[in-house]
């Protein structure tokens, strides 16, 4: 940008001078009357009578999380971590399992899973990142508790939390897209492209071994 322009896009406000009336704040004070009795005359109500009536939340309200079932009842997480590795809070924390011989679907499961409540900002990245729409925030919002550890969520109590709200259809848009998620079902991947360019003389970036991940020679003793 030149200089002029920078000049031109830059608006100075003055501070205004304030005359005998405003130093008296007798205009602000009637200006902010005049603001009230708007609002006590209008019809309209905009005051919530919590918690007698409940209110009525947008259907894209990210509250208390739940993990899914599958159409077998079993849990739907596969334990790929994708939603702990999102998670901007670190409030996510599982342990992965190898699943059963019979559950032919998948490598993993969750042998736990731990959600923190009280650390999660309720943004919605686990429910983005997760492949096969396991896990979900719901519209439970009057989340309580005694303790820390109340809010401390276990796989159990999210599956609780599944089995609670599963026949209220208020949290139905994410899920019932079959046992996998639409990521997960994907065929024909496209090619990645170079995710850097490579200058002319990167010598290294030529060379046959370049991005090659050596092995330790190690593999499977561990
Ligand atoms: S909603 Fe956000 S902060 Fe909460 S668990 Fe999910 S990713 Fe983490
Ligand atoms: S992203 Fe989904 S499948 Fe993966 S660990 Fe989290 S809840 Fe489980």
């Amino acid at each position: 940008m030149s200089e002029t322009t920078k000049k031109k896009s830059i608006r100075w406000v003055e501070e205004p001078e304030l005359g005998f009336w405003e130093t008296t704040f007798v205009p602000a004070v009637l200006k902010g009357l005049k603001t009230t009795l708007r609002h006590v005359t209008a019809r309209k109500t905009v005051t919530q009578q919590y918690p007698e009536v409940k209110p009525e939340l947008p259907l894209h309200y990210r509250g208390v999380h739940r993990l899914n079932r599958d159409e077998e009842d079993r849990v739907k997480c596969v334990a790929c971590m994708m939603c702990a590795t999102a998670c901007p809070a670190n409030c996510i924390s599982i342990q992965g399992q190898a699943a059963p011989p019979e559950w032919t679907d998948r490598d993993k499961f969750p042998k736990t899973f731990e959600l923190d409540e009280l650390r999660c900002i309720y943004c919605g990245m686990c429910e983005e990142a997760c492949p096969v729409d396991a896990i979900e925030l719901t519209h439970i919002y009057d989340l309580t508790g005694e303790s820390r550890e109340d809010l401390l969520y276990t796989k159990d109590k999210l599956l609780n939390v599944y089995d609670q709200t599963r026949e209220d259809h208020r949290d139905p848009l994410r899920t019932g897209r079959g046992v996998l998620g639409p990521a997960s079902e994907f065929v024909d991947l496209p090619a990645l492209g170079p995710a850097t360019s490579v200058p002319e003389n990167d010598r290294s970036a030529k060379s046959e071994t370049a991005g090659v991940i050596r092995t330790t020679g190690r593999e499977g003793q561990q």
